[in-house]
């Protein structure tokens, strides 16, 4: 470690930004080089499928920092340039055109990419997926007044897209594979609870549906499942989960699983490299031994502070709980933890009145919290699962006792 160093960034996305930012915030003041295949600087992805898509964020307003900043602070980013190898023995990254840089430390921060489905039809015009600034301008061109949009995926990509695409007047269809909406990344209660928030605001869901082949020419006209149905579209949304960018890993021989492997530091399998965001498999200390993909904001920003603190000589942050956040219609869904081992659910509040909670515990121990605008038990559950405290089930269920108080007092 040393303050000297000289550091290369691959990735000038969320966790690549967050990184250079907060490298010199620490003190770092080697030289320090973010590259960036997207012709823009270190930006937030989150506004992509909601405000931007109706016209309530500008393209600029997404930037992390301005381009001032990085030059007041001497980090060079080098937008539109891939790094296409990595040498560990010389220390080197090589990019596509072939010029080396040296890096004494190195970090991979690139992201994930949209899962492509393979099927018939997949290669026509307007069937379109969503990851980057382009991606949106695409999508949002598409999305006109009357059209029709058919969403295959019924994750967060699918359901916050409906959510704008409705806002703008398109009639919409999320054609899910699995027996509920969300079925990755959150419970049934809640995904129940979205189904119905999305029927109310008229987009229509097919369920436990099996995507045969699209149709069309040249431009995607219909959507075809296996059970015969035929959805009619002008526009097709594809939002079926992200794959970690781990090939220059692997193609460098570093550890790799679900993503590359780090330790708590964000380290790989060599002590030179780090890996931080999407693209790593990490461990999860809240949750002891568990290693997992998160693909969300804070994960990005808790492994870049990570990564400042051992490059700089500080010591390593303390552990975070991990947490998400979506934005659809009205309602701010808001999850911490996550429900590995979890034995009992406990329901806070009536999902009918929009504002609830759904607690997942192992035993008295909360393990994770999803909260549909309702920010005091998105607290309070980030704070038990912290604190590993037994709670009592029944007044955590007790809407006249506030979530913070259902703590089990030891004798
Ligand atoms: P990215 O931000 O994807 O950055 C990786 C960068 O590396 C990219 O620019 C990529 O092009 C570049 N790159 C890859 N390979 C190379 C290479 N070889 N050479 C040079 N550059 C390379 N998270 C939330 O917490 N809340 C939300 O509400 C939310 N909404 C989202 C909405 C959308 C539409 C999307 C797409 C994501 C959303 N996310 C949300 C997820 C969040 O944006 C990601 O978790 C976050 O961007 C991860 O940061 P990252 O730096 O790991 O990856
Ligand atoms: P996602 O949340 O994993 O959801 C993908 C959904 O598509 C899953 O429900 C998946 O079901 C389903 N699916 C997969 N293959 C399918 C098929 N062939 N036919 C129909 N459905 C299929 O991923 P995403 O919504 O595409 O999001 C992509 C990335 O953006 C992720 O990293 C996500 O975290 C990020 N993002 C985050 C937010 C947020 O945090 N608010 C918002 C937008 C995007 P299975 O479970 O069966 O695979």
């Amino acid at each position: 470690m040393s303050i000297e160093s000289r550091i290369v960034i691959i990735g000038a996305g969320h966790a690549g930004g967050a990184l250079a930012a907060q490298l010199r915030e620490y003190g770092h003041r080697g030289p320090l080089c973010v590259i960036g295949d997207e012709a823009h600087l270190p930006y937030q992805r989150p506004p992509l499928s909601k405000a931007v898509l109706k016209g309530a964020a500008t393209i600029d307003s997404l930037s992390l920092k301005n381009a001032g900043y990085y030059q007041e602070h001497d980090i060079e980013v080098r937008t539109g340039q891939t790094v296409a190898a990595i040498d560990r023995d010389t220390r080197h990254v090589t990019l596509a055109g072939g010029e080396a840089l040296p890096y004494d430390y190195l970090v991979l921060a690139t992201g994930a990419r949209p899962r492509q489905l393979a099927v018939p039809g997949a290669g026509l015009d307007n069937i379109l997926a969503l990851r980057g600034i382009e991606d949106a301008q695409r999508l949002k061109e598409a999305l006109q007044p009357g059209r029709r949009l058919a969403i295959v995926g019924g994750g967060y990509i699918g359901l916050e897209v409906a959510a704008s695409a409705r806002a703008l007047g398109l009639e919409v269809t999320v054609i899910e594979r699995e027996a509920r909406l969300l079925a990755r990344v959150a419970s049934a209660p809640l995904a129940e609870f979205f189904e119905r928030l999305h029927q109310q605001q008229g987009v229509q869901i097919i369920r436990n549906a099996c995507l045969s082949h699209f149709e069309g020419d040249t431009c995607v006209t219909a959507v075809h499942l296996e059970d015969g149905q035929r959805i009619d579209c002008d526009v097709a949304l594809v939002g079926v989960g992200a794959l970690p960018r781990d090939e220059l890993a692997r193609a460098a021989g570093l550890h790799c699983e679900n993503g590359v492997v780090v330790d708590g530091d964000a380290r790989t399998s060599d002590p030179a490299i780090f890996a931080i965001g999407d693209m790593s498999w990490r461990p999860l200390p809240v949750y002891g031994e568990r290693m997992f993909r998160l693909e969300s904001v804070p994960n990005a920003t808790e492994q870049a502070r990570q990564v400042a603190c051992a490059i700089v000589g500080k010591p390593r942050p303390a552990a975070e709980v991990p947490w998400f956040w979506s934005d659809q219609y009205e309602v701010k869904l808001q999850i911490a933890g996550i429900p590995f081992d979890a034995d009992r659910q406990v329901v806070r509040g009536d999902p009918a009145q929009g504002k609830f909670a759904v607690y997942h515990l192992r035993g008295e121990r909360v393990v994770a919290v999803e909260a549909a605008s309702s920010p005091l038990d998105f607290i309070a559950g980030k704070q038990f699962i912290l604190s590993q405290a037994a709670v009592s089930l029944e007044k955590l269920a007790d809407m006249s006792i506030k979530a913070k108080e259902a703590a089990l007092v030891v004798a």
